[in-house]
């Protein structure tokens, strides 16, 4: 049937922000296992797609699905807790807090809970064990007691992810998870999201080339808040306007 192992349906969204037109009739998917990159110029609306599909931004018009289900009454609290995980291309950590805090910070939104005291939530085991499982799966358990502050750029995109996994979410949204890191710091990271996509499947915003051409299944190019083209790694390589428009460069 149609739609069968679709974990997220993006319908038709159309976004303005007064006279620019950010979003444009915007449609595509993400299926069980893949991993999708989305590509395009500084400013087509990539990440203004992303926080439509994570509901941080309204749409004006047009629709989002995950896992089969409609949600655009949901807020992005509802959508987190229905497993859509997220990273961010501006960091959302707490630089003052360490390693460990941050990823049980995580771990108790996941939950639902609400963050009052840091010191009682640092003392639930089931909430650290949760953030400290999350810290290994990345390589930073080792890293747990330092400063996030004193993290190096990279490791600080590990702990980013890391706070994500302890959703144990069903999709991921990525925008530009390996922007400043060095080619190390990439491959590291490309490295494990060829694994992740096997929990859950990534829609991927990248510029690192390489990474998209060694990681997605299919990759949709947006310009100017158009998808001018979907296809598979090959057919995005290969195609005339897409290498005009974007790869060309
Ligand atoms: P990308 O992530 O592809 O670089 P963005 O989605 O950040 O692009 O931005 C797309 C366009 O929308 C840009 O021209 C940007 O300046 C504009 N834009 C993004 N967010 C806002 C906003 N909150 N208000 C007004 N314009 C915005
Ligand atoms: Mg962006």
């Amino acid at each position: 049937p149609a739609g069968a192992g679709q974990v997220l349906k993006v319908s038709d969204l159309s976004k303005s922000f007064g006279a620019l037109q950010a979003s444009k009739n915007i449609t595509l998917d993400l299926r069980a296992g893949e991993i999708h990159a989305l590509i395009g110029p500084n400013g087509a609306g990539k990440s203004t797609l992303i926080k439509q599909i994570s509901g941080e931004l309204r749409p004006d018009s047009g629709s989002v699905s995950l896992l089969g289900r409609p949600v655009d009454d949901l807020d992005c609290v509802a959508r987190a807790r229905m497993g859509l995980g997220r990273t961010f291309q501006i960091s959302a950590l707490a630089m003052e807090f360490t390693v460990l805090q941050n990823a049980v910070l995580g771990a108790l939104g996941a939950r639902g809970g609400v963050f009052r005291f840091l010191g009682n939530v640092m003392r639930d085991k089931a909430l650290v064990a949760q953030a400290e499982h999350a810290l290994e799966r990345v390589g930073l358990l080792s890293d747990a007691k330092r400063r996030t502050a004193d993290l190096s750029h990279g490791q600080r995109r590990q702990l980013e992810v890391a706070v994500a996994l302890t959703l144990q979410p069903k999709l991921f949204l990525m925008d530009e998870p390996m922007a400043g890191l060095g080619a190390g710091g990439s491959q590291a990271l490309t490295g494990f999201l060829d694994t992740l996509r096997h929990e859950a499947p990534i829609l991927l915003v990248e510029h690192d080339m390489d990474a998209v051409f060694a990681l997605a299944d299919r990759i949709s190019v947006l310009v100017y808040g158009e998808v001018i083209a979907t296809g598979t790694t090959e057919e995005i390589r290969n195609n005339a306007e897409v290498q005009r428009a974007y790869l060309g460069e």
